[in-house]
């Protein structure tokens, strides 16, 4: 039998929405995108918690192929970015292919059919010839199990699942967690709260940021001459390739240039916070880039009023009424805002039950070898599967240099199976081998491992110790091979059906 599809992309986020782009120009126009939410575009169709906005300059966070110069700021708030993700959905035909509320469970590849069967969540069985899995890296919610958090008797909000109509003003609120996204709500809760109280267990780096309105005519300039905004991203990429490459992967070479972002984030702290006790607290103890830097003008400022205080005894137990401490200290609230982040580790790679080639499954294939994929994208034993949320994928600072090398690379891969008049391809073992030698070497140097990071909790890291998120490459080298890594790197097949 045929499959129904072409292809099946699950995740409609910017990465389901690049691939089904990429899949129209390739001809592959019978596909179908799966989303389990209501709506599209992923993280910023999720988050909507106050003072949500990119940490990358909105000229660069967004498809080359496709700038809006409608960016209200330098770095535009979250709504815009919804916005966005909507503008794309339709200029590019995407929405009438999704699929809302419709939970993936798994896949299963079929030797016989040679084409992936998708099982949602209902029951229902749904076939492909290809598969792409688009379900992010911050996509699945983390709780950490803080005893007695059930028996809260006030208000309960995690930061995925902000309440639009729930007013703060005069509340007695908690924030636990630290990390980017508290960054930008902690100044946000603190205008309206009577009392807040952050939690924190790992201190941030933090670094000005330099935001500011782009001004009506700019966006006029963009919009009439494109190649000023052009310009204006080449200009922001190449900062952020700069400090990504020279400060974080090569730290060995370039310890000065780390420690001079260290030394930024320090200066910014020091003229911020008045109090010297809260300074010492808020100030990290492992290397600048061990986690995403951070950028805020608001957030350590913050910590100067009367009402904010910093908590950083970690937490023993939670009460209908209040945060106990270890110390024994308990803090009455009655709002508890859980800023707590993401589980990517355990519960993505793969964020869906993957079975590929002789009953191989990815998640266990991953976990009892180590998390590897080719290029970022794809991996032996799974034919016709491209994995855009994968081990050692994400290039660069922005998403969207990721995406693009992506979809550059399926252009290639799947032109050159066209070419051969094939419908299967497969990696090679050994080529998925050499990548995962190359970039465990190129790691040596990146302050992931020459760095002192073992305090940072970073999500860079799995839970084998390995920084095996990011590709530790430049963002040219990434784009360089998506578009001339070795045809023969892949196996191609017939599909009698
Ligand atoms: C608050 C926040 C701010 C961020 N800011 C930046 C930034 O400034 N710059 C930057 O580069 N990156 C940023 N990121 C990272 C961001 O996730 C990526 O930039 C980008 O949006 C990822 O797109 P994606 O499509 O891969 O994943 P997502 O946007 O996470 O989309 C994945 C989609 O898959 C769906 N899905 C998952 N599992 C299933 C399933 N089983 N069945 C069906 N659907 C499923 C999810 O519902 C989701 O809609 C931020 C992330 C967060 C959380």
């Amino acid at each position: 039998m045929a499959p129904q599809y072409d292809a099946i992309v699950v995740g409609a986020g910017f990465g389901g929405m690049g691939a089904g782009i990429q899949l129209d120009r390739l001809g592959l126009s019978n596909f179908v995108i799966l989303e389990r939410e209501n709506d599209l575009g992923g993280t910023w169709h999720v988050n909507h918690y106050p003072g949500l906005a990119v940490d990358i300059a909105s000229v660069t966070y967004s498809y080359s192929f496709e700038p809006n110069p409608h960016w209200t700021r330098l770095f535009a708030p979250g709504t815009e970015l919804k916005k966005y993700a909507e503008h794309v959905a339709d200029k590019y035909d995407l929405r009438r292919r999704m699929r809302f509320d419709t939970v993936v469970g798994g896949a299963r590849w079929d030797e016989e059919q040679q084409h992936w069967v998708v099982s949602i969540e209902n029951g229902e069985s749904l076939t492909a010839r290809y598969i792409l899995a688009a379900t992010g890296f911050l996509s699945q919610p983390y709780t950490p199990p803080f005893p007695g958090i059930d028996t809260f008797a006030g208000k309960i909000i995690h930061t995925t699942a902000w309440d639009n109509d729930f007013d703060l003003t005069g509340r007695k609120a908690a924030i636990i967690g630290t990390g980017a996204t508290a960054v930008q709500l902690i100044p946000e809760v603190a205008k309206k709260a009577d009392a807040l109280t952050v939690f924190q267990r790992t201190p941030i780096w933090v670094v000005p940021k330099v935001d500011t309105a782009i001004p009506k005519p700019v966006q006029t300039l963009f919009e009439r001459v494109p190649a000023t905004q052009k310009a204006a991203r080449m200009v922001n990429t190449t900062m952020l390739e700069a400090l990504m490459v020279v400060g974080v992967l090569h730290f060995k070479q370039a310890k000065p240039l780390n420690k001079a972002a260290a030394l930024l984030a320090k200066a910014h702290l020091r003229t911020s916070v008045k109090d010297k006790e809260t300074r010492r607290k808020l100030t990290p103890d492992y290397d600048f880039g061990c986690k995403r830097p951070t950028f805020s003008n608001l957030y350590f400022k913050t910590f100067n009023e009367e009402h904010v205080r910093l908590e950083t005894n970690s937490i023993d137990h939670i009460e209908p009424d209040g945060i106990v401490t270890a110390d024994g200290h308990k803090t009455e609230i009655d709002t508890l805002i859980l800023a707590t982040g993401f589980n990517l580790w355990d519960v993505n790679f793969p964020a869906i039950e993957i079975i590929g080639r002789d009953g191989v499954n990815l998640g266990k294939f991953w976990r009892d070898n180590r998390f590897q994929a080719y290029e970022g994208i794809t991996v032996p034993k799974f034919p016709n599967f491209i994995s855009l949320n994968s081990p050692y994928s994400y290039s660069g600072l922005s998403y969207f240099t990721t995406i693009e090398a992506q979809m550059k690379h399926m252009g290639r891969l799947f032109g050159e199976m066209f070419r051969r008049g094939e419908k299967t391809f497969e990696v090679t073992e050994h080529a998925n081998t050499e990548f995962l030698d190359r970039v465990t070497d190129k790691l040596d140097s990146s302050v992931f491992y020459s760095g002192q990071c073992s305090t940072a909790r970073s999500y860079y890291y799995n839970q084998h110790g390995e920084a095996a998120l990011l590709r530790p490459t430049s963002t040219v080298n990434a784009h360089r091979e998506a578009v001339s890594f070795p045809l023969d790197d892949y196996t191609y097949g017939s599909a009698s059906v």
